[in-house]
């Protein structure tokens, strides 16, 4: 992969990547198309990344679907699906990682306390490895968004990060690879949190301006549904992630729950003028 990605660069080519955990779903393919337009090469990492799982988390039944995942890369306009094992990819004797700060210390940070470290460190080799132009990456998982950009910009990656609005079913539920080990009720019940965040934009929108209200609200409509656990439904500064108390300039809703043994995180920005 660094062979291909030297190669390209010296001949000046832009490399567009879009790094993924795989189970690949219209939320990637919006990824790589915007990859493939703005890029002269697009590459994608697929990679079941164990450093970003705890140990009581879903590392074994995280989804694999490399076949479907290839043709649908393809079909996107990715030339290169790079899809390295642990072992490939992290040599014996492995032991260096990326330190972040305050971006990572809340909300997920506080829920999953070596994610993020484990994102920003496979994330940094995958960028070492791949020489992007620029990197896609979805609004979706908007702290690891947050922690990418401080990431390139704290540590001089040269190239540009490009974050893209999250794709939804029709129903307003964000697609995530983790939707497939929803079963039907669950499925159902997992719109509480695409609709907590409208509710909460609707709150803000009728002149609301103090955040706990507009949590209260997001709280209430999750907890509507059976067997739905609340991680944190919160309002914060949409650049920081510091929690607010009141709503002004751009803000982000951020919520993390649980539907069943599933987790799922969504978010919505808001400006508040
Ligand atoms: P994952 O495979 O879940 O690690 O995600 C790989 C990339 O796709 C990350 O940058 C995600 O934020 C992005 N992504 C995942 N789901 C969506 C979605 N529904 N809309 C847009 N981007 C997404």
């Amino acid at each position: 992969m660094a062979g291909i990605a030297r190669r390209w660069e010296r001949q000046g080519r832009r490399i567009g990547v879009v790094p993924t955990m795989g189970a690949l779903h219209d939320g990637h393919a919006s990824l790589i198309h915007h990859a493939a337009a703005e890029n002269d090469v697009t590459i994608v990492t697929i990679f079941v990344n164990p450093l970003q799982f705890g140990p009581t988390e879903d590392f074994r039944r995280y989804p694999r679907t490399l076949g479907r995942d290839l043709a649908l890369a393809r079909a996107c306009g990715a030339d290169v699906v790079f899809a390295p094992t642990a072992r490939g990819l992290y040599p014996p004797g492995f032991q260096t990682h990326v330190e972040l700060g305050a971006l990572a210390e809340r909300w997920d940070g506080e829920w999953r306390p070596t994610h993020f470290r484990g994102v920003a460190t496979v994330v940094a080799i995958l960028f070492q490895l791949t020489r992007p132009t620029t990197a896609y990456v979805g609004r979706k998982d908007y702290q690891q968004a947050c922690i990418i950009r401080r990431l390139v910009r704290d540590l001089a990656f040269p190239l540009t990060v490009r974050v893209l609005p999250t794709v939804r079913e029709r129903d307003g539920l964000a697609m995530s690879s983790r939707n497939a080990s929803l079963g039907p009720a669950e499925r159902a019940r997992a719109l509480v949190l695409s609709r907590a965040l409208r509710a909460a934009a609707a709150c803000i929108r009728g002149g609301e301006r103090r955040a706990a209200a507009v949590a209260s609200t997001m709280r209430t409509v999750i907890r509507r549904a059976p067997g739905v656990r609340v991680d944190y439904a919160v309002v914060v500064d949409a650049e920081t992630l510091e929690p607010l108390t009141l709503l002004w300039g751009r803000v982000a809703l951020l919520v993390a729950a649980r539907v069943g043994r599933t987790r799922l995180i969504d978010n919505l920005l808001v400006d508040v003028s």
